[in-house]
């Protein structure tokens, strides 16, 4: 990086709260770091990036945040190898992500030298933080929100940008139960499912929560017009493995474009699996798990890594899968995590170290 750009202030702790904290115990995402970044917009640029101690912030309650829901986010992490250094993982990607996420929102882009400047001085300040061992990491919260006074229904002129950190554990214990929408949607043509806008996911709790009552931990987003083809599941692209063919959705201007997505895809080709990228219907699904040529349904994210699904539920009907001697899932989970942790080589260049 040069160097000689640089341009945030910063603010350290006089005290780490790190000695306080139960790494053996983390709540996912409830936990944060000693410092956080934040920058603001105004009069047209962005300006008077800081780093400081992790605090509450003081915004009037006519920010149009609140009112409108001008916020965009993004998830990634950071990871320690046996050595100790600290290695992002594909960075690049979601920069670009909350870029696009914010041009949709009509938030204004914020500058990549920035960017990198605020995840190199955060991570040297907060480094401590990034546990070593297989599933510990510091998960990474950029957003972007519209700080402006004022409850007229048009885009700000003020907004923060703002990274936090929080050491986190693997996002989901256990296998995951997941019904198939036949009623509500995530996100519809021409619309925002495509950016990581703040709204996309406080709509989805109302659906979710009535998929918990059934004993579903999670919701397979199908189209909004037929309910007919399978998207994504909440924060995670969803991959089903039928024979030995790797098939997911294409992404639109209705899916996330998953980092993890793409990664899975390239080790798959790179290890010879048959990919299939389009879109699967449920009928077809329901058919492949009735006569047994569906072996697996797994998630993938940045928070969940890779998560099996143990179950699905359709029409009241719900079918189990058992995990496969041969389990896809775990094989990426795998590949994935030994370039994540520097447990192998990197031959697509995706580990950035800091
Ligand atoms: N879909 C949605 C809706 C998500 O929020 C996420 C999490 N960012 C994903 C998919 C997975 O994306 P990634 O692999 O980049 O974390």
């Amino acid at each position: 990086m040069n160097t000689s750009t640089e341009q945030i202030t910063v603010k350290k702790v006089t005290t780490s709260r790190l000695p306080e904290v139960d790494f053996d115990n983390l709540v996912f995402g409830s936990t944060f770091s000693d410092h956080m970044f934040m920058c603001d917009f105004k009069d047209g640029a962005w300006q008077d990036a800081t780093i400081l101690p992790y605090g509450n912030l003081s915004i009037s309650p006519a920010a149009k945040v609140f009112h409108y829901g001008q916020a965009v986010f993004e998830g990634m992490k950071a990871f320690k190898d046996e050595d100790g250094n600290v290695f992002l993982f594909r960075p690049e990607e979601n920069f670009e992500r909350i870029n696009k996420s914010s041009k949709r929102m009509a938030i204004p882009e914020f500058p990549k030298a920035l960017f990198f400047e605020a995840l190199h001085k955060l991570l040297a300040l907060d480094k401590d933080w990034v546990k070593g061992g297989l599933g510990n990491s510091l998960y990474i919260r950029p957003f972007a929100m519209a700080t402006q006074v004022g409850v007229a229904a048009a885009p700000a002129n003020e907004y923060k940008f703002m990274i936090l950190m929080s050491p986190v554990k693997a996002y989901y214990t256990g296998d995951v139960k997941v019904t198939i929408a036949q009623k509500y949607s995530r996100s519809a043509n021409g619309g925002v499912g495509a950016a990581k806008a703040a709204g996309n996911y406080g709509a989805q709790f109302y659906p979710t929560n009535l998929a918990r009552e059934k004993g579903f931990q999670q919701v397979i987003w199908t189209d909004a017009d037929e309910h007919k083809y399978l998207e994504e599941a909440g924060t995670m692209n969803v991959f089903f493995r039928i024979n030995d063919t790797l098939i997911t959705a294409p992404t639109s201007d209705r899916i996330l474009d998953g980092v993890t997505r793409k990664s899975v895809l390239a080790i798959a080709e790179r290890d010879g699996i048959e990919t299939d990228v389009r879109r699967l219907t449920v009928g077809e699904l329901v058919a492949a798990a009735k006569d047994g040529s569906l072996k697996e349904i797994f998630g993938s994210g940045t928070a969940a890594v890779i998560s099996p699904v143990s179950a699905f539920g359709y029409n009241d009907e719900i079918f189990e899968l058992e995990k496969p001697q041969d389990s896809y899932s775990e094989r990426f989970k795998k590949e994935l995590m030994d370039i994540q942790y520097n447990r192998a080589q990197d031959p697509f260049g995706w580990r950035y170290p800091i």
